[in-house]
């Protein structure tokens, strides 16, 4: 397909370069960039749909930890979103190291706050729970970060034990003083409300020629996390969409191409739910959901993450092969968009290219390169073009049990749709 040598690496990067700021879900930041995706939807002679929702999340309004004995300091802390509260005058509790939590340590959580190793998850939180702990403080982060990249992190707790304990991370660094001077009591502060925020989804339609009712979708989210400018996650996936879109433009599939870009995907999917949600009942239109999540960095490997049943590996595998692009493709589930695609039962595939920086300040446009961007944005025109002009496609589109089982648990038990 030699045509797909019109895609520009370069147009996307131009593209990419004016979203260089951070666009937390529900602020006014992702409302602007929702407007310049509009504007730049409309320069291709396209019409944007705006598809508004509002969501649940949280607002962080204190977080501290102070070390009581046997000595007296205050560690620079953040809170857990989702997480529990603290009365306002803080937790006084015993605090307990125990590692990563295996078993035998956690015994000793009782009744204390646990000083724990890494992100607190679904299980580790029900772990601690279930031995009693009353609070959590998780370490993270390495020696090698300077000040003002130690807690830029943004942790939140998903499943059905979200806001069952408080919890605080802290540094690394600290951390260890903390455990190597024997730290042993804590008062823990952590504080926050939750709050109901805007964000919208835009939609973007080419009606296919032959057969309009089948739809392949193309989807990236344009939201970041607060710490940074999210180029790499994921303003270069929403590059690669426009830049592809911009192809198709000019060259009309037979099937419908349907491209969205969704706001709020850092706070828990939740423009794909809502998108997934206003078209239940119609879903079967949809083919194959194609999404691109982290993408634009040289310095990488590109992996399809698909969510659907081996067949449709083996498909892009064989479409791989003959176009002769490199890449890896996983069966599994993934950790983006395409996740609420495959829980309703649409085949479907993150498109991603592992970078450096996620969810920090360095994740900048000037780590992008038009190189990567034309590199994915041909493969995905690419594997767009060639299942369009499949007369039907090569694979099942049942979702195998147990991926259902690993979606399910994904989502925390609760599929994401009504009924
Ligand atoms: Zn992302």
């Amino acid at each position: 397909m030699t045509e797909l040598d019109k895609i520009s690496g370069q147009s996307a990067y131009d593209f990419a370069a004016r979203f260089d700021y951070a666009r937390e879900s529900g602020t006014a930041a992702e409302a602007q960039a929702a407007e310049e995706i509009c504007a730049q939807v409309r320069a291709l002679g396209l019409e944007p749909a705006r598809e508004s929702f509002s969501f649940d999340t949280y607002e962080i309004d204190r977080a501290s930890l102070r070390l009581t004995a046997p000595y007296e300091a205050a560690y620079p802390a953040r809170a857990y979103g989702n997480a529990a509260n603290t009365p306002a005058g803080g937790l006084a509790a015993p605090l307990v190291y125990v590692e990563k939590g295996d078993r035998v340590s956690l015994r000793r959580a009782k009744g204390a706050i646990a000083l724990i190793c890494g992100r607190v998850r679904e299980d580790t939180c029900r772990a601690l729970v279930q031995a009693g702990a009353v609070g959590f403080v998780s370490i993270t982060g390495t020696p090698l970060e300077e000040q003002e990249d130690r807690l830029k992190l943004d942790y939140d707790l998903r499943g059905p034990a979200r806001w069952t304990l408080p919890g605080l991370y802290i540094h690394y660094e600290d951390a260890r003083r903390i455990v190597e001077r024997g730290g042993s009591a804590a008062v823990l502060v952590a504080q926050q409300r939750q709050v109901t925020r805007q964000s919208e989804n835009i939609v973007v339609r080419i009606p296919g020629t032959a057969c309009p009712e089948q739809v392949i979708a193309l989807t990236a989210h344009y939201d970041s996390v607060p710490a940074g400018p999210g180029a790499y996650d994921n303003i270069a996936g929403v590059a690669i969409l426009w830049e592809t879109m911009r192809w198709f433009a000019a060259h009309p599939p037979r099937r419908t191409l349907e491209f969205t870009f969704f706001g709020a995907e850092e706070r828990g999917l939740c423009g794909s739910k809502d998108f997934m949600g206003r078209r239940a009942g119609t879903l079967e239109s949809y083919v194959i959901d194609l999404n691109v999540d982290l993408a634009g960095q040289t310095v990488g490997g590109t992996v399809l993450g698909v969510t659907a049943d081996r067949s449709v590996c083996d498909t892009l595998e064989a479409l791989l092969d003959r176009g002769g692009i490199g890449a890896a493709v996983e069966n599994k589930v993934w950790a983006s968009d395409s996740n609420t695609f495959a829980i309703c039962g649409v085949p479907a595939l993150t498109l991603d290219r592992d970078g450096f920086g996620m969810h920090t300040r360095h994740d900048t446009v000037a780590l992008l390169s038009p190189w990567a961007l034309e590199r994915d944005a041909r493969l995905l025109a690419y594997l767009t073009a060639e299942l369009d002009a499949m007369d039907r496609m090569p694979f099942r589109r049942e979702i195998p049990a147990e991926m259902q089982q690993g979606l399910l648990r994904y989502f925390g038990g609760k599929p994401p749709l009504p009924g």
